[in-house]
């Protein structure tokens, strides 16, 4: 096992967006199309007298996301009120959780590069999101700041890590990992804006701890550890100490920027928000618990015993709990193996290429429709090349397979007689590569298999035709 100098720990923040209403108003939470400054209210701009109470339904989902991390969700937890000042937050301070927060302890199983690995947690807890700031063009240029405070509110879930994260790698496969995990538990949408976003702190052994604030994409948190461990490294190698602070990672030019000293827990003057009561949570937890649904490891296993599939395939068909669905429902009715193939290896594909996931593929290619089409090429009604063309024309143009098959004329031919004329045929008309063929270049015969698919326009077996090519080829004339 190798050993790093290398520690990394994670804050994700996480917006249970799909929730109806903010964490302690009722604004409707969906803002993602909607003018600026239309989800507010006295709550949720900090105007003085105002009040918060808690919405019941995000303390569910943030028990939800802790039992199915396996932490362990506390019977009683308290809000607190953390202090400090931005034009994002007009009350002055952020309802967080500090001391009693919801759950702590958990973890999370990742493919680290020697095998799997357990990412611990350190807690998980409950507070609102700040609002936003725009700029009118780029942040460097604009006169001003302007302000939206439709996402004031919105309830986020804090999931902390310890620190065990020994590389750049291992934190984006962390971070993708609870994407799914949250994806299957159905308090979330990744695809939304500013949905999940991320605090790292990274320290090489020796040096102070620096946290590169606010990064809002996988690929950003990769590569602002990577740079900034890099910078780390250069300023050891010359003798300099590693201050502790604050940076913001710049996507543009991919590096980190200095924003501050870090400030320490006690500037942030946490105290009992003295407006919302302590909140008990076992009959929660009672209520979620039946809610539960299966979760990846669970599925990929049942998946391999269930239908027999392999431990690869049934790895990437629990990514997207909406692919393994859509694999169940065809898998029921063709070969288990053969769906697995198909929906992996092409659909998967064809889907990734037009930029839509499995709730698209519903939509488009019912599974009921995709089984019948495999069910055709198991009867060998059509060919593989076939089933493609099939797959390529459903998605763009949509229609039912049977008269896409008919119209494209896709039907296998089947008929021996036929495909032994064409390759008479092709015989013929490449004389140089029969020559080439007699004269012991074997891979010519691919060149004929390859011109018979041409005129046949993939309608005949390959397999089937090189034996009959072969045939003609070596029987005396
Ligand atoms: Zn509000
Ligand atoms: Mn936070």
């Amino acid at each position: 096992m190798e050993t790093s100098d290398v520690i990394i720990g994670l804050e994700v923040h996480v917006q249970l967006n799909k929730l109806r209403t903010k964490l302690f108003c009722s604004c409707p939470l969906y803002y993602y199309d909607s003018e600026p400054n239309t989800h507010v209210c006295p709550v949720c701009l900090g105007l003085p007298g105002a009040l918060p109470v808690i919405n019941k339904e995000a303390v569910k989902a943030a028990i939800k996301i802790a039992l199915a991390l396996k932490a362990k969700v506390q019977p009683f937890t308290l809000f607190y009120r953390k202090n400090y000042f931005y034009p994002d937050l007009p009350k002055g301070f952020q309802i967080s959780q500090y001391d009693f927060p919801l759950a702590t302890g958990g973890y999370v199983i990742i493919e680290g590069e020697n095998g799997e690995k357990k990412i611990t947690l350190k807690r998980i807890h409950i507070e609102e999101d700040p609002g936003r700031l725009v700029y009118k063009g780029s942040i460097t240029t604009a006169k001003y700041s302007l302000i939206d405070y439709n996402r004031s509110g919105v309830p986020l879930v804090e999931i902390v890590t310890d620190p065990v994260i020994s590389s750049p790698k291992e934190a984006r496969a962390f971070l993708n990992k609870l994407r799914i995990i949250l994806e299957y538990l159905d308090v979330f949408d990744g695809s939304l804006e500013g949905a999940m976003r991320v605090d790292a702190n990274i320290s090489i052994k020796g040096g102070g701890r620096v946290e590169i604030k606010n990064i809002s994409s996988f690929k950003g948190v990769e590569r602002a550890l990577t740079y900034e461990i890099q910078r780390q490294r250069n300023l050891i190698k010359r003798g300099l100490a590693i201050k502790r602070e604050t940076r913001h990672f710049d996507e543009v030019n991919n590096i980190t920027v200095s924003l501050r000293t870090k400030e320490e827990e006690q500037d942030y003057r946490y105290f009992p928000e003295p407006d919302l009561v302590p909140v008990r949570t076992e009959e929660l937890v009672k209520e979620v618990e039946g809610t539960l649904p299966e979760m990846p490891e669970e599925k990929r296993d049942r998946l391999i015993k269930e239908y027999g599939i392999s431990y690869d395939f049934a790895k990437v068909l629990v990514l997207d709990s909406k692919m393994a669905d859509y694999f169940e429902i065809v898998a029921k009715k063709v070969n288990p193996k053969l769906a697995a193939s198909w929906v992996v290896d092409v659909l998967r594909g064809e889907l990734n290429y037009r930029g839509w996931n499995f709730d698209v593929c519903f939509k488009k290619f019912d599974p009921n429709d995709f089984a019948k089409l495999l069910k055709y090429f198991e009867e060998e009604k059509i060919t593989e090349k076939g089933v493609v063309e099939v797959i390529r024309t459903k998605l763009d143009y949509g229609g039912s397979i049977d008269d896409i098959i008919k119209s494209k004329d896709l039907l296998a031919i089947k008929e021996e007689d036929k495909i032994i004329k064409i390759c008479k045929r092709v015989i013929e008309e490449n004389k140089k590569a029969v020559m080439d063929y007699k004269n012991g270049k074997k891979q010519a015969l691919n060149y004929l298999v390859g011109q018979v698919m041409k005129i046949t326009k993939g309608k005949v077996d390959p397999a089937e035709t090189s034996k009959i090519l072969r045939n003609l080829l070596e029987s005396p004339a």
